[in-house]
């Protein structure tokens, strides 16, 4: 199957609106937000509930079936992954941060979709067209287990008695923790999605992810942490005491095989939602070099793309390359989404989008506060916020040198234990 460049028609005409909710809902408040840690941007929220449920999408999470169908002959692929990656770049050149609060299943539906069965899915993701607003997350991060995922020491523990599962430990860095376990009146019940393990000696076998509903007795916020950047976006620890969650709530098989199993449910998900990552950092790197070439224009440079290389003065050889990351990246992220659309294996594209989108965005949105001089560094503009939001890209879903790692043993044909 071809790769086609020309963007699908679904693609198109969601741009134009998203692009307005970008400048208006976003931008204009971008600032704000990111001077004042913690606050919730309700409007935001509840404006683009309303709007996705009036166009039929109840929450940026990829659908089942084909949202495409372009041109009516049937013969296009399903292009849910596409949209959704074009969706999520257009809203974080509005505000990283704040397309982190858009409502919906995040990383917790993800979860779902990516090991749950047919009734799971039916009844923990219906929740996102709802009344009102609702939002989801995923918890795996634990201290002294983050890029070792397998290290995670929160347990789950059938009781046998209550056929219910008790889950301890302490989850960490949790992005939209509190919007979704805390019980917001504006908000409907929310979940958190727990990987733990069913059995500690089984190792990765043994890691299993649990949903974890808002007002579960047991869990709660711990810490909101004060950030770098895409401050408007809640970070929070979770603990988790004696949590008793319902049997049916385990996403995959209940009983340990000898197999890794568990473990490859939470890679199906990174493999799904890393080009998604890629792709939100790409929309602050682009805002930034966008913002530079205004900058420059106005400035009376323009960037003479036909000359050859020594001709070109050093900024315009500066936004070239910068336009080559961006581009380059963005390929990426369509080709991993593309692949994912196709239910082709996609690791390893998964995980070069994301180091692309890591390296080249915080490269671009750092030289473009350098090329500004003082205009970047200065809070009057947002260049120096673009660059402090762009950092998450490089950290989150697997760090630029886990994902360098997991394209390497992808490439080499080495299995996580002989290249680590
Ligand atoms: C704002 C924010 C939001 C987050 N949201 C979520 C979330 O929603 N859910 C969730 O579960 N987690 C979340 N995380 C956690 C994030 O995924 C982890 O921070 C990340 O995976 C790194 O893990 P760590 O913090 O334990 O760092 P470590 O694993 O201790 O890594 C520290 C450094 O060592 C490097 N390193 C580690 N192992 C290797 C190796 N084998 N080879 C080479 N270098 C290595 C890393 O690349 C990094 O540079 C979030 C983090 C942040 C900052």
């Amino acid at each position: 199957m071809p790769i086609e460049f020309e963007a699908p028609k679904p693609i198109v005409q969601t741009q134009f609106v998203l692009k307005t909710v970008a400048e208006e809902m976003m931008r204009s408040r971008s600032r704000y937000f990111d001077e004042h840690e913690h606050e919730i941007p309700w409007d935001y929220i509840e404006f683009m509930h309303t709007a996705m449920k009036a166009i039929g999408v109840g929450s940026l999470a990829p659908k089942e079936k084909a949202s495409g169908g372009e041109g009516g002959n049937g013969k296009r692929p399903p292009i849910a992954y596409q949209v959704l990656a074009s969706q999520i770049e257009m809203l974080s050149w509005g505000d990283v941060g704040m397309y982190l609060v858009t409502p919906g299943g995040g990383l917790g539906a993800a979860a779902v979709q990516a090991a749950g069965t047919p009734e799971q899915k039916a009844k923990f993701l219906a929740r996102f067209v709802g009344e009102k607003p609702t939002i989801a997350a995923m918890c795996m991060t634990e201290a002294g287990a983050g890029s070792d995922t397998a290290s995670i020491r929160t347990r789950a523990v059938l009781d046998e008695n209550t056929r219910e599962w008790i889950l301890n430990g302490e989850k960490i860095f949790v992005t939209s923790g509190d919007k979704s376990i805390t019980e917001y009146e504006k908000l409907g019940k929310g979940f958190v999605v727990v990987w733990a393990s069913i059995d500690p000696s089984a190792g990765r076998a043994g890691m299993r992810a649990f949903v974890v509903e808002a007002g579960t007795p047991g869990v709660k916020v711990a810490k909101l942490e004060h950030k770098l950047g895409i401050r408007v976006s809640d970070t929070a620890s979770i603990s988790l005491v004696d949590a008793r969650v319902p049997y049916d709530h385990i996403l995959g098989s209940p009983t340990v095989e000898k197999t890794t199993t568990g473990f490859k449910g939470a890679m199906a998900t990174f493999d799904a939602t890393r080009p998604l990552v890629a792709a939100s950092g790409l929309g602050v790197a682009r805002a930034a070099l966008e913002f530079l070439k205004e900058k420059l224009a106005e400035n009376g440079v323009q960037i003479r793309y036909g000359l050859p290389r020594q001709k070109l003065t050093s900024i315009e050889r500066d936004v070239i390359e910068m336009d080559i990351m961006l581009k380059s990246a963005w390929l990426m992220v369509v080709k991993a989404v593309w692949m994912a659309d196709n239910k082709k294996p996609n690791a390893l594209e998964s995980s070069m989008s994301k180091v692309k989108a890591g390296d080249g965005g915080t490269k671009i949105t750092q030289k473009v506060v350098e090329i500004l001089g003082p205009l970047g560094y200065s809070r009057e503009f947002l260049a120096e916020k673009w660059f402090r939001d762009s950092k998450i890209t490089d950290i989150y879903e697997g760090t630029g040198q886990i994902n360098r790692l997991v394209v390497a043993r992808q490439i080499l044909g080495y299995s996580g234990k002989e290249l680590r």
